[in-house]
C-alpha cells in the first residue's frame, strides 16, 4: 500500500514535493523539542487542488493527515505520532496573497503565508494587519487560525478568530468549501468558518482566508513601567483603560524573574528600568497625531505615578527604541528556553481574580515543590498570563519536568477551575492538553465537540489524537 500512495502522492505534488527520507527533523520534531514523531511522508502541496487531491488519495488509503504551518505551535498538534503511518502536509508553498480590497478593508491569502508577509502586505497597501506575536517571522496565518492565535493587540482587536472574515477549507473527504467571504454580516445558518477556526486541523485542512484589514493608526507609543505590585497592575490597566479608551492597543505584564531571565540569557538586550517587582509593556496607537498620542500617554503615566501604581517609566522616543521594549517582551519564552525545559501553562482568568490566583496558585507551588521558580509574564490586558514552572536552580530541567508536572498541572488547574478560568488561553489543546480537557471540560460540551469531530471526520483521518 504505502508505494502505491507514495506514487500517487508523486504523481499529484511532483516527486520533489514528497519527502521520504533525508532530515526530516524540522517537520517532525515541535518547537519546544518535546515532541518528536516520524511521518510516513512530508507532503508539500502548491495549491488547494493539490492539497484536496492528496486528501483524497489518503482518505482512500485510510492515512492520517497531520497539517503543519511553521510548525511554531506550543502543544504538540503540528508533528505526526511516531507510528510511522501519518502523512505531515505541510503548506509552506502556499504563500501566496490573492487579493487586496483596500474598499472593503480586507485581504485574500493562502494559509502558508508567513504572519509577517502578510503584515508586510497589509501596510504596503497602506493598512493595518494587526495579528502579531513574538513567532510572527515564522508562523502562517493557517497556523494562526487553526489556533485561533492571540498574540500582543488582542485587547483592541481581538484575536484570529476576530480577524477573520472567511475561509476556503478542504474538507475530510477532500472537496474544497470555498468560504471567502469578504462580509461583515451573513447570517445564513451555522457558522461553518468559527468551526474551523480553532479546530487544530481535527476537522479539515484551511488553505485561504479573507483577512479583517484596518487604518493604519496616526502615531503608536509605546513605555515600560516598573511596578511594586501584581494589583497596582491591574489598577494600572484600568486606568489606562478608562484614559486612553481603544487607544490602549497593548498591555504587558513581565514579573521580575522573566525580565531576569532575559538578562541573564541575553545580557546585550538594553533593560531601561532598574529591576522591580513587576513590568509592565504599554502601547497606544492614536487616530489623531504623535502629538496627541504623547499628552494622552504622558498624562497617563504622570497620574499612574502620582497614585503609586508606578515607581518609573521610560517612553521609546524612536521605532528602534519602541522595538527594543517588545524584543524584551518578545524575548522571554527563548531566555525561558535557554533556561531548561518548563511546565508551561497558558491560562486565562476574568481579569478580577488575577491578584488572588497568583497569590494562592504562586504559595501552594512553593510549599509542595521548595525552590520552585515561577516565571510568570502576558497579556494582563486580555486576563491571559504565561503561568510557567522551572525546575529549583542549578535542578535538571527534564528530570523535575517529568517528576512534578503532574502534580503542578493539579495545583494550577485546579485554581484556574476554581477561578472561573480558562486551561488554554491561546495556544490551544494539541497532545499536550488533550487529556487535561477531557477531564476538565463540561460532559455536555465534550459530547458536542465529539459530535461535531464525528460529523465531519467520520473516519478520524484529519490530525488524530489532538483536541478530543
Ligand atoms: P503550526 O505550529 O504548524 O500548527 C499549529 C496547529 O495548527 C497544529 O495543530 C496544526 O496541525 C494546525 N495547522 C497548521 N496549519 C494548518 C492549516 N492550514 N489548516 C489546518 N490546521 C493547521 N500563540 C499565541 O496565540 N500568542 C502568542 O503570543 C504566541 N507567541 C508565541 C511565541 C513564540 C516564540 C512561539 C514559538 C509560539 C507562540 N505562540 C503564540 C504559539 C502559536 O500557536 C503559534 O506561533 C502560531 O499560531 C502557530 O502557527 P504555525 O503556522 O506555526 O502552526
Amino acid at each position: 500500500m504505502k508505494p502505491l500512495l507514495l506514487e500517487s502522492l508523486r504523481a499529484i505534488v511532483g516527486p520533489a514535493n514528497v519527502l521520504t527520507d533525508g532530515d526530516l527533523a524540522g517537520y517532525e520534531q515541535d518547537w519546544r523539542k518535546r515532541y518528536r514523531g516520524r511521518a510516513l511522508a512530508v507532503v508539500r502541496p502548491g495549491s488547494t487542488d493539490e492539497v484536496a487531491q492528496v486528501v483524497a488519495v489518503c482518505a482512500r488509503h485510510g492515512i492520517a493527515i497531520v497539517p503543519q504551518g511553521g510548525n511554531t505551535g506550543l502543544v504538540g498538534g503540528g508533528v505526526p505520532d511516531d507510528s510511522g503511518t501519518q502523512v505531515l502536509l505541510t503548506l509552506s508553498r502556499m504563500d501566496r496573497v490573492r487579493s487586496i480590497d483596500s474598499a472593503n478593508l480586507t485581504m485574500t491569502v493562502e494559509a502558508g503565508c508567513v504572519l509577517q508577509s502578510v503584515q508586510e502586505a497589509a501596510a504596503a497597501a497602506g493598512l493595518l494587519f494587526p495579528l502579531s506575536l513574538a513567532a510572527e517571522g515564522s508562523c502562517t496565518i493557517g497556523g494562526n487560525l487553526a489556533t485561533n492565535a492571540g498574540g500582543t493587540q488582542v485587547l483592541r482587536y481581538g484575536n484570529a478568530r476576530e480577524l477573520c472574515l472567511g475561509l476556503e477549507v478542504v474538507t475530510a473527504q477532500g472537496e474544497v468549501w470555498n468560504g471567502l467571504s469578504g462580509l461583515r454580516k451573513d447570517n445564513t445558518g451555522y457558522d461553518l468558518r468559527d468551526l474551523f477556526i480553532g479546530s487544530e486541523g481535527t476537522l479539515g485542512i484551511i488553505t485561504a482566508a479573507t483577512l479583517k484589514l484596518y487604518p493604519q493608526p496616526a502615531a503608536t507609543l509605546t513605555a515600560l513601567a516598573a511596578l511594586p505590585s501584581l494589583p497596582a497592575a491591574v489598577a494600572l490597566l484600568q486606568l489606562a483603560q478608562a484614559r486612553l479608551g481603544a487607544g490602549l492597543t497593548g498591555f504587558e505584564v513581565m514579573g521580575e524573574f522573566a525580565l531576569g531571565l532575559v538578562r541573564r540569557h541575553y545580557p546585550q538586550l538594553r533593560q531601561p528600568l532598574p529591576p522591580s517587582p513587576w513590568t509592565v509593556l504599554l502601547e497606544q496607537s492614536d487616530t489623531e497625531s504623535e502629538a496627541h498620542a504623547r499628552e494622552l500617554f504622558e498624562g497617563l503615566l504622570e497620574s499612574a505615578l502620582e497614585q503609586g501604581l508606578i515607581t518609573d517609566a521610560a517612553v521609546a522616543e524612536s521605532i528602534e527604541q519602541s522595538n527594543g521594549l517588545w524584543h524584551l517582551r518578545e524575548s522571554i519564552p527563548l531566555a525561558q528556553s535557554e533556561e531548561g525545559l518548563n511546565i508551561k501553562h497558558d491560562i486565562s482568568l476574568p481579569v478580577s481574580r488575577i491578584v488572588d490566583f497568583v497569590a494562592a496558585t504562586d504559595a501552594a507551588l512553593r510549599a509542595a515543590l521548595p525552590g520552585v521558580r515561577l516565571v510568570n509574564f502576558g497579556h494582563l490586558g486580555d486576563g491571559n498570563l504565561h503561568y510557567n514552572v522551572q525546575a529549583p536552580e542549578g535542578g535538571d530541567a527534564r528530570q523535575f519536568l517529568q517528576q512534578h508536572e503532574a502534580a503542578v498541572n493539579t495545583i494550577v488547574y485546579d485554581a484556574v477551575g476554581a477561578s472561573g478560568g480558562s486551561i488554554s488561553a491561546e495556544h490551544g489543546i494539541g497532545a499536550l492538553k488533550r487529556d487535561e480537557l477531557a477531564q476538565r471540560k463540561s460532559p455536555v460540551a465534550l459530547g458536542l465537540m465529539r459530535a461535531i469531530k464525528a460529523a465531519l471526520d467520520p473516519n478520524g483521518l484529519m490530525n488524530p489524537g489532538r483536541v478530543v
